[in-house]
């Protein structure tokens, strides 16, 4: 008997504990909690009467039935709307029939077998209720398992946990009934559930207090969940507010603060009760209930009603530029995923176009869902194996023969190649690329080593390096690392660099040729002629080799009129002149004609890069190209 009444003391103590948080947090904002707390409380009710039970001065004969029954009675309700809570919490709008029958038959059952059994404390009553209280665990356990997919894995397993103890628990009293673990486990497993409840903070954003991102992606998962097992469909509406970070520091903190909360009151107002996320700065979620087409439709007016007139604080009276998209699920976007890049693009859209409306059926999601798997297979590349560095012959004019190649990066997709200007960007966005960069590095040293290059009459290759490798302050050390371990001079490596265009970085950037030129490696300036390149840097920096790009190359030849061609052709000439004048070598690049070959001889360009001579090829054609070509 004893042990059983130290359960219940402990059990006790954790309502006091947890009354003291609830009311600490205001966790009533969340329906949710509310039921697993009331769950908690009237378990840990039951616990308390069992306590004062167990204090004199009561006179224990006389009150031992109603103490008994009504403890038990309490566990009984709170195990029911635990398990309500679980169906609540996996399956949107579940309907009814399902809890009546599967929570409510068995709680009823469960609660006449605790009366039953106040006739005799220890009948097989009291061992039908504890069946009762086993079935309704296992009806959690079928919900978890039904809707396992409508759930995050940790979420999952911490009821799980719980459910499985119970079931223990419970049965463990059943067979010792002086042993009253049942609502010690309870208010332990329940405590546990209620504490990894998203908190309010989680669920709320701080600056708006409107309603999270995180909260509209697991809202989002379970409305498609329920849309894929149910039918039907769900209406948003988004709302974007472009004012710009510029436009909001010109504001001031205290106006900005003061605009802000205007327009959080008055899209409250609009919503009307339909709830709100904010999904991103400025961006605005109103989900309505599953099919309300026509709710959405009414609060997107009202919101380009209330948008296009003026917001007004003490000293200005502002408009906002916005946009709004009503977005009908599943026809539109079949999946959160699918809905996150629509939000996306409509948001793009209507910030480009200045649209106040924005047709969600007139957006491109394939255009976004393929930088997604580019993203992706981008992110996987090197261990995936799906890279393959590519090598161009470099045509020496003066020898009439090969004398260098380009590593050219490719990422194979299938029987498909994923474009390298396209990869590269994804790569150099996502971080990937300083990986992506090694491998290539990598690629290229154990090549030169492997082929014994300098035989076959190619003295160097050219690696191209993006800004973000260029900024790294150990890329000299990975570069020695990786020329020492394969043997290769430094000499036998000339790296491709571009300009950048941010002064920022230039300094990084600089410090870092020099360095590496120190140490022997030699340095291409790659697309001359495109942009950004500063001719003061370019005298500055050692360039051994400077690459026009293909574009100022084929320009001349490319133009519609006679004056166009001749303003190209002065502009490419003028490059190629400057560059020989620096005492760098020129590479001309895209080269693809005879005629391009014939204009750029007479320009003196040192060296030809183009399909006219080779394509990009695989290591065993390059190595098979050269050694054809060299042979001549
Ligand atoms: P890039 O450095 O300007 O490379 C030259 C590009 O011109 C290559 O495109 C090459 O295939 C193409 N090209 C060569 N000759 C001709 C021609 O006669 N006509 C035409 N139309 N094109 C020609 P690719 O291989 O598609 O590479 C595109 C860009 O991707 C490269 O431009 C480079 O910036 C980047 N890239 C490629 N491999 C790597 C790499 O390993 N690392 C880094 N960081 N960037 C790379
Ligand atoms: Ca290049
Ligand atoms: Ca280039």
């Amino acid at each position: 008997m004893v042990s059983g009444y130290y359960f219940d003391i402990s059990a006790f103590l954790i309502l006091i504990c947890l009354a003291y948080t609830y009311f600490l947090q205001h966790l009533h904002k969340v329906e949710e909690n509310n039921i697993v707390f009331v769950a908690l409380l009237s378990v840990l009710l039951a616990a308390g009467l069992s306590i004062a039970y167990y204090m004199k001065p009561f006179s224990r004969s006389t009150l031992t039935v109603p103490f008994y029954v009504s403890s038990w009675a309490l566990t009984a309700v709170s195990i029911a709307l635990f398990i309500l809570y679980l169906y609540m919490d996996r399956a949107y709008n579940i309907g009814r029939w399902k809890p009546v029958v599967f929570v409510g038959i068995p709680f009823a059952a469960d609660f006449i077998f605790v009366v039953l059994s106040s006739f005799d404390l220890h009948s097989a009553f009291r061992t039908a209720a504890y069946c009762c209280d086993v079935i309704l665990f296992i009806v959690g356990i079928n919900i978890l398992y039904v809707y396992k997919k409508n759930t995050s894995r940790e979420r999952a397993l911490m009821l799980w946990v719980v459910l499985i103890g119970m079931i223990a628990a419970t049965i463990v009293e059943m067979l010792y009934p002086d042993v009253m673990i049942q609502r010690f486990a309870m208010s332990l497993l329940f405590a546990e559930t209620f504490f990894n409840l998203k908190d309010p903070e989680e669920q709320f954003d701080a600056d708006t207090g409107l309603i999270s991102l995180e909260t509209f992606k697991e809202e989002i998962r379970r409305r498609f969940y329920y849309l894929k097992r149910h039918g039907g469909g769900v209406s948003l509406v988004m709302l974007a507010i472009h004012s710009t970070e510029t436009f909001l520091r010109l504001l001031g903190e205290v106006n900005e603060l003061k605009l802000r909360q205007s327009v959080i009151s008055e899209i409250t107002r609009i919503a009307d009760g339909t709830p709100i996320y904010r999904v991103r700065q400025g961006v605005y979620i109103f989900l309505t209930e599953n099919d309300d087409r026509a709710e959405a439709d009414r609060i997107q007016s009202a919101l380009i009603d209330r948008f296009e007139s003026t917001f007004g604080m003490e000293a200005y009276e502002m408009e906002l530029p916005f946009s709004t998209c009503r977005i009908d699920l599943p026809e539109m976007a079949p999946d959160g995923v699918a809905l996150t890049d629509l939000i996306h693009m409509a948001v793009r859209e209507g910030r480009l176009y200045e649209k106040p409306v924005v047709d969600a059926r007139a957006l491109d999601l394939s255009t976004e869902e393929y930088m997604r798997e580019v993203d992706e297979k981008v992110r996987h590349a090197v261990e995936s194996g799906n890279l393959e560095v590519y090598y161009q012959p470099i045509y020496s004019l003066k020898e009439k023969r090969f004398v260098s190649a380009e590593a050219l990066l490719r990422l194979h997709d299938g029987d498909k190649f994923i474009p390298p200007d396209t990869f590269i960007t994804v790569a150099e966005n996502n971080g990937s690329i300083v990986e992506i960069d090694d491998f290539v590095i990598q690629q290229v040293c154990r090549m030169i080593a492997a082929r014994n290059l300098p035989e076959l009459g190619i003295r160097y290759i050219e690696l191209n390096l993006s800004v973000s490798d260029m900024l790294q302050d150990d890329i000299s050390g990975k570069l020695t690392k990786f020329a020492d371990m394969y043997h290769v001079h430094p000499s036998q490596v000339n790296l491709e660099i571009t300009e950048t265009s941010d002064d920022a970085f230039t300094g990084v950037v600089e410090s870092n040729v020099l360095r590496l030129s120190h140490l022997g490696f030699n340095f291409s300036l790659d697309d001359f002629g495109t942009g950004y390149s500063s001719l003061s840097r370019i005298i500055m920096m050692p360039f051994d080799i400077i690459k026009l790009d293909k574009t100022i190359v084929q320009a001349p030849f490319e133009m519609e009129t006679d004056q166009e061609r001749r303003n190209a052709m002065t502009l490419l000439e003028s490059s190629a002149d400057m560059v020989k004048r620096i005492g760098a070598e020129t590479v001309a690049e895209g080269v693809e004609t005879k005629e391009q070959l014939e204009e750029m001889e007479r320009l003196g360009v040192d060296f030809i890069q183009g399909f006219y001579f080779a394509r990009p090829m695989p290591e065993g054609d390059f190595i098979n190209a050269v050694r054809a070509m060299n042979k001549k």
